[in-house]
C-alpha cells in the first residue's frame, strides 16, 4: 500500500488551508470554516459541513482527504480507564496513542513516528527500529480519532508516544500549531508537553517557535557516562548542552521544564545522584518525574537492556523523600496501562 497522493487536509494549519482554498479558486475564509469543522465540531465527513457549498463538499470529497488512519483495535487497561489505540497508516505502518485519565485531567499521548532511531535501552519503542516519521496530519488524527472514541473530553496531549518528536521537528511543530490554535476546542498551550531525549539544536527552535508549550526531558541519569549507556543519543548531545538548551527554553517561554527520570536498580537510585540531581533541578524552573521501570522484558532485549530492572518502589519514595529534602518539586508516577504495554517506554508494535 503506498500513501494518499491526494492532499490531506488535517493537519494543514490554517494559513496552509487558506492557501490551498486559494489555489482552487475559493476564499480564504473557507480554511476558517473547515477548521471550525474538523478542530470545535469535531466533524470528519465533508458532507455534514453544511455552510460549504454543495459543489464545494462534493470537490472536497473528490479531490482531498480528512483521515488517513485506520483504527485497528483499541483495548482498557483492566481495571483504569487507560486505553491504548492501534492506528494504522495508509503504507501499512502501525503506531499506537493512548488516553489516560487522572482526577482532573484526561491526557493523550501521541507517537511521532514509526518506531523510532535513538535505541534507548529502557525502551520498547527503541527495539523496534525506525521505520519513517508521521505527517503533521497522522499526528494530528491520533487526537482527532481518539477524541471522537473516547468518552472524556481530552484536555491535555503529551508527545510521548513512539518516536522522538524534536527529529520529526516540522511535523511536529505544524501539529503544535493546530493543537493550539483558538478553534482547536478543550486544548491550549499550557496543556500541551512535548518530551524529548535531548535534541539541543530543536530545543531552541521551538523555545524561539513562539508557541509556548511544555517542554519535558527524559533524563534518567545525571551523569554522562551512564546516561551515555542507556540513552546513546546523550553521546551526540552531552547534559551540559541540553541543559543549557532548557535553560535558555524556560527562560524564552517562562516556563517550568519537567524532567523525566525512570528508576533503575542500582544505576541511577543511588546517593550520588540525588546530590548531582538536586544541583540539576535546581538550576531552572522545574519539576522531576519519577517512573517506576516497566519492564520490556516481552519484546527479548539482550545486552544491557535485558539487565535493567526497576528500583523496588518504597526505595523510589525513600529516593523522592531524599530530593523533597533538598526542596526539590517531586512526583512519582504510577504506571497506569503496564497490563496493556501502555506505560511510559512500552509503546512498540512490529512494523513492515
Ligand atoms: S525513549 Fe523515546 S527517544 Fe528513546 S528510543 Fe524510546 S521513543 Fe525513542
Amino acid at each position: 500500500m503506498t500513501r494518499s497522493e491526494k492532499p490531506v487536509l488535517t493537519g494543514k494549519t490554517k494559513g496552509e488551508l487558506a492557501e490551498f482554498f486559494e489555489s482552487i479558486g475559493e476564499k480564504r475564509f473557507r480554511a476558517k470554516q473547515l477548521f471550525e469543522w474538523i478542530y470545535d465540531r469535531r466533524v470528519l465527513n465533508y458532507g455534514d459541513m453544511l455552510n460549504l457549498s454543495k459543489s464545494l463538499r462534493e470537490k472536497l470529497e473528490r479531490e482531498t482527504k480528512l483521515v488517513t488512519l485506520f483504527s485497528r483495535a483499541s483495548q482498557y487497561s483492566s481495571g483504569t480507564e487507560t486505553k491504548k489505540y492501534l492506528f494504522v497508516t495508509e503504507d501499512n505502518k502501525s503506531i499506537e496513542a493512548v488516553v489516560i485519565p487522572e482526577e482532573r485531567r484526561t491526557t493523550l499521548c501521541v507517537s511521532t513516528q514509526v518506531g523510532c532511531p535513538l535505541d534507548c535501552k529502557f525502551c520498547a519503542t527503541g527495539l523496534m527500529g525506525f521505520s519513517r516519521n508521521l505527517s503533521a496530519s497522522e499526528i494530528v488524527q491520533q487526537y482527532l480519532l481518539t477524541q471522537i472514541d473516547y468518552p472524556e473530553e481530552i484536555t491535555n496531549i503529551v508527545y510521548m508516544g513512539m518516536g522522538e518528536p524534536l527529529l520529526n521537528y516540522d511535523a511536529t511543530l505544524k501539529s503544535l500549531r493546530i493543537f493550539t490554535a483558538e478553534e482547536t476546542r478543550g486544548l491550549s498551550k499550557n496543556r500541551i508537553t512535548v518530551s524529548t531525549s535531548g535534541i539541543t539544536p530543536r530545543i531552541y527552535d521551538l523555545a524561539d517557535s513562539g508557541l509556548r508549550v511544555k517542554i519535558s526531558l527524559s533524563l534518567h541519569s545525571a551523569f554522562d557516562d551512564v546516561r551515555s549507556e542507556i540513552m546513546p543519543v546523550n553521546k551526540k548531545y552531552p547534559l551540559k548542552s541540553v541543559l543549557e538548551s532548557l535553560d535558555y527554553y524556560a527562560r524564552t517561554t517562562k516556563t517550568r521544564v519537567t524532567f523525566e527520570y525512570t528508576m533503575f536498580d542500582g544505576i541511577n537510585d543511588r546517593d550520588a545522584d540525588v546530590k548531582a540531581l538536586t544541583k540539576i533541578i535546581r538550576r531552572m524552573p522545574s519539576k522531576l518525574n519519577l517512573i517506576p521501570f516497566n519492564s520490556i522484558a516481552h519484546m527479548a532485549p539482550d545486552g544491557i537492556s535485558a539487565q535493567l530492572k526497576s528500583t523496588p518502589y518504597d526505595k523510589i519514595l525513600e529516593f523522592a523523600d531524599k530530593l523533597r529534602a533538598n526542596n526539590i518539586t517531586v512526583m512519582v508516577r504510577n504506571t497506569q496501562g503496564d497490563d496493556i504495554a501502555a506505560a511510559c517506554g512500552q509503546l512498540a508494535v512490529k512494523h513492515s
